[in-house]
């Protein structure tokens, strides 16, 4: 799936009815687990829904740096079918409205991008995919390409982690930690060899190896 973006430049904070929702710097809008499954179920189907589930991020509560003293910013976003172009803006500050009634009215400014526009923005978001592509059971383990190691690349000591790479995107940082743990195996294992074959020279001078 894809996502439709918003950044916003706000008036004041977001006026949400639950207090603890001023307090999060990220607040997921859903609703009910029923009403998320079948707005997620129906944008996995290709469909728009009316009310979608939308992730919202609101730094400037705890960052004063990010916006100028009284003002705010946000952002948010919610899925869409793979490489969908129509314009959700409507939708997402509708479903914003439902639980913060008089959000709309604290909105200077917005910048939105649709699923082609944030693959301009980083060609990785394949259709939008802020993921790097789908996170189907296969890719966790085959990206970028099926091989032994996946954060190997073909040129020697060279070693690749990121959302290309398993267990795919996320901000959990694993396809750096298991990238660094195979390159160091591998320095590891070289060291070795280095080692047994200094060895092999010496207890034996007439084999040449290669060290
Ligand atoms: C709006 C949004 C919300 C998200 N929300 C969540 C979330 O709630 N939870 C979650 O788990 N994931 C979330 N993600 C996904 C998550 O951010 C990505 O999966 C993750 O950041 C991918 O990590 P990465 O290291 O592959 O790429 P990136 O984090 O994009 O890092 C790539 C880095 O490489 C740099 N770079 C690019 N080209 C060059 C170059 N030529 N030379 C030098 N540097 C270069 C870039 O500047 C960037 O710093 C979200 C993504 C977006 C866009």
């Amino acid at each position: 799936m894809g996502v439709f973006k918003i950044d916003w430049a706000l008036d004041d904070a977001i006026p949400f009815l639950n207090p603890l929702c001023r307090e999060a710097g990220t607040v997921h809008i859903g609703n009910t687990l029923s009403e998320i499954a079948a707005s997620e179920k129906l944008t996995w189907q290709g469909k728009h829904v009316d009310k979608p589930f939308v992730l919202l991020a609101q730094q400037s509560v705890f960052d004063l740096s990010r916006a100028p003293a009284g003002k705010h910013t946000a952002w948010g976003y919610c899925h869409v079918p793979h490489s969908s172009t129509v314009d959700m803006t409507e939708t997402i500050e509708k479903q914003i409205e439902r639980f913060a009634p008089g959000f709309r009215d604290r909105i200077l400014a917005r910048n939105t991008m649709n699923t082609e526009q944030l693959q301009w923005y980083n060609a990785n978001y394949i259709g939008g995919d802020i993921n790097g592509g789908a996170a189907t059971i296969d890719q966790l383990f085959t990206r970028p390409v099926l091989r032994s190691s996946p954060y190997r690349t073909s040129t020697k000591g060279l070693y690749i982690c990121s959302s290309s790479t398993p267990p795919g995107g996320g901000v959990h940082g694993m396809s750096g930690y298991h990238a660094a743990r195979r390159a160091l195996r591998d320095f590891q294992d070289r060291r070795c060899v280095i080692v047994s074959r200094i060895f092999a020279c010496y207890i034996c001078p007439n084999l040449h190896w290669k060290v």
